[in-house]
């Protein structure tokens, strides 16, 4: 299998080989058309197995055809995990205009509410500071009114440290029309609750 076998577009291929990616790992070859497609994915997938690249990669070829207002919105457990995620789709993006930002904690509020309400095409968020920022600031949910796609990364730690609520209010900030790509290292009792919650008609992909 190739990238090109994935329905990516000439300049995500060109990326990939600059980046030094040959070929497409599992869970790419498993979701990167599914997500082409329109659907939402569930995917059961390791730190380490290339599923940041599954789902920057066909956001990115999205984004490209129709590049309008946030376009995605990425929720991860950790800062560190956000600013790993915004380089690589900074990285796989070099050859569009792409414009991007990190909410994450321990960086000025004021800073970040002024780059979201410049309506960057990706917004990369730990749940909590995004939380602040929705209640601080009534015109920033309204920033993600016609996102098009959620993503959460390490949906099992999300749950873990007790992110629920603020999950929940991120769902219902959403468009309902939204694409949904989850994906965690485990599948836990409170993420069956969330998979029913917004994902029942979801492409499920398990290695
Ligand atoms: P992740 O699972 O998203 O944390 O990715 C782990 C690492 O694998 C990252 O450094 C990626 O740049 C790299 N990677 C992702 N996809 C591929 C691929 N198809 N071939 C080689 N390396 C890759």
């Amino acid at each position: 299998t190739t990238f090109e076998g994935l329905g990516l577009t000439d300049w995500l291929v060109r990326a990939c080989k600059e980046l030094g990616m040959k070929r497409p790992t599992l869970v790419q070859q498993g979701c990167v058309p599914q997500i082409l497609a329109g659907k939402d994915v569930f995917g059961l997938a390791q730190t380490g197995s290339g599923k940041t690249a599954a789902f920057a990669l066909p956001i990115l070829q999205k984004l490209a055809e129709n590049p309008y207002g946030v376009f995605a919105l990425v929720l991860t457990p950790t800062r560190e995990l956000a600013f790993q995620i915004s380089d690589q789709f900074k990285a796989l993006g070099s050859e569009v205009n792409l414009r991007s930002t990190v909410v994450v904690g321990g960086m000025d509020m004021t800073t970040q509410a002024k780059a979201l309400m410049q309506r960057p095409h990706i917004v990369i968020a730990t749940p909590g500071r995004l939380r602040d920022h929705f209640m601080n600031d009534p015109g920033i949910p309204d920033v993600f009114a016609k996102a098009k796609y959620l993503v959460l990364d390490e949906a099992d730690r999300l749950m873990d440290v007790g992110f629920e609520s603020e999950l929940r209010s991120v769902f219902e900030t959403m468009p309902s029309n939204r694409q949904t790509l989850l994906f965690s290292a485990t599948m836990t009792s409170n993420l069956k609750a969330l998979h029913d919650l917004s994902l029942d008609k979801a492409f499920f992909y398990q290695q």
